[in-house]
């Protein structure tokens, strides 16, 4: 059982966080089984873009643009925000699923200033030549990508996975696979699925007036499996790699006790990992960063961090752990002492729950908000505001009986 005394609570907030998430186009070129975003309005202009990055840069303090859709590749100037972001002195970096990516494009991107890429990548994303494909399968998918960009240069990359009750079992696969690719890839995501069920559950919107809830892209009609948590993802992790230790976390918006993030860090080299960075690393290099650039970090350039890490051992127990691991595998493979050290993170995020009396229980400090109809709201939510006008509250039908004839 994870105790939160043990993580650092991530310090962001609404008008202080790292993350701006701007979304370029609601189209996409295809059809991924938990997407939150259905094809509604097409490609914005230029210039709304623009906008939107000036109103996060006034409002939000961020370190990096989350570019996000819909598809990003897709938009038809997509290089054109780069540059413009970029101009600004904050790092642009693409949320894609790849499938449009090439090395032309990529090597455009990379001139306009992309500091890095989120690639999604899992085997419920209806590619046609992956379809039947497990994680594991996917990997090969994924290694196809890691090289690309790989081969382009100065590029950080990211790999996020939707975690379906039939994937859970799968994550190690993926984690085994990243830390394979330890000088490819900088970091790993899993994020758990979410759905709505029209069977069972009923919507009503602000003004309590019921809503068709099939609208929603995530909807089906029913669903009678687990909802996997991020501390079950935490769990299979760490019963598989043992070194793995998560260091931060964001709580829920209602319930005291959710993990709606946890954030880790693993230390290591190209042979294996030797621990991963506790709670004082990571309040360190928020505050360090936030002293020296004014903002807090989500994403480092480069995983390639080398043995200066281990300085920290005196504060971070974590950290004189691997260090202790690092000495004595070096004394085993005296050649490893001149070796890069490297950390690559693995994030998990739990998506919103709903609870007993209809509401969700959002991330508390939700990193990826974003605009809409000039207020910030919660992207993983906005189909409910386009659709219904604002959140909608979900009940169980039987609740929802029970609530109309008390
Ligand atoms: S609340 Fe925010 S951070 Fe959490 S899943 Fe939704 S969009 Fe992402």
């Amino acid at each position: 059982m994870l105790e939160k005394r043990d993580y650092y609570r991530l310090p962001w907030s609404m008008n202080d966080n790292p993350i701006a998430w701007i979304e370029v186009t609601d189209i996409c070129n295809i059809h991924c089984e938990g997407c939150y975003r259905q094809y509604m309005t097409g490609h914005k202009s230029l210039e709304q873009l623009k906008e939107e990055v000036d109103f996060f840069i006034k409002w939000r303090n961020p370190d990096n643009f989350s570019i996000a859709g819909g598809e990003p590749l897709i938009h038809p100037q997509i290089i054109d925000l780069v540059a413009y972001i970029a101009g600004k002195g904050v790092k642009p970096v693409i949320l894609s699923n790849g499938v449009a990516l090439t090395p032309g494009l990529l090597h455009e991107l990379k001139k306009a200033g992309l500091a890095g890429f989120t690639l999604h990548v899992d085997s419920h994303q209806n590619r046609p030549e992956w379809k039947n494909k497990n994680e594991k399968e996917h990997n090969a998918l994924r290694q196809r990508l890691a090289d690309m960009i790989a081969a382009e240069g100065g590029l950080f990359l990211i790999f996020n996975s939707t975690v379906y009750p039939d994937t859970y079992a799968e994550i190690p696969e993926i984690v085994r696979w990243g830390q394979a690719n330890l000088r490819k890839v900088q970091g790993l995501v899993f994020i758990t699925y979410r759905t709505a069920t029209t069977e069972d559950q009923f919507a009503t919107d602000q003004k309590d007036q019921q809503v068709d809830l099939s609208k929603l892209s995530y909807t089906r009609d029913s669903f009678h499996q687990h909802f996997i948590t991020a501390p079950e993802v935490h769990q299979i992790i760490q019963e598989n790699f043992p070194e793995y230790e998560a260091s931060g976390y964001l709580g829920g918006s209602i319930r005291h006790d959710s993990y709606k993030w946890l954030i880790g860090a693993l230390v290591g080299n190209a042979h294996r990992m030797y621990g991963s960075v506790g709670k004082k690393t990571m309040e360190f290099a928020q505050i360090g960063h936030h002293l020296h650039n004014g903002r807090y970090l989500a994403y480092l350039t480069s995983g390639r961090i080398g043995p200066k890490i281990f300085w920290l051992s005196p504060w971070d127990p974590a950290i004189a752990k691997a260090r202790a691991n690092f000495w004595r595998d070096v004394l085993r493979h005296p050649g490893r002492l001149f070796q890069d050290i490297y950390v690559q993170s693995i994030g998990i995020i739990q998506a919103p729950d709903i609870q007993p009396d209809g509401r969700a229980d959002m991330c508390d400090s939700c990193p990826d908000i974003t605009i809409y109809d000039g207020k910030f709201v919660n992207s993983c939510r906005m189909d409910e505001y386009r659709l219904f006008g604002g959140f909608v509250s979900v009940l169980e039908k039987e609740k929802q009986e029970t609530k109309a004839n008390p």
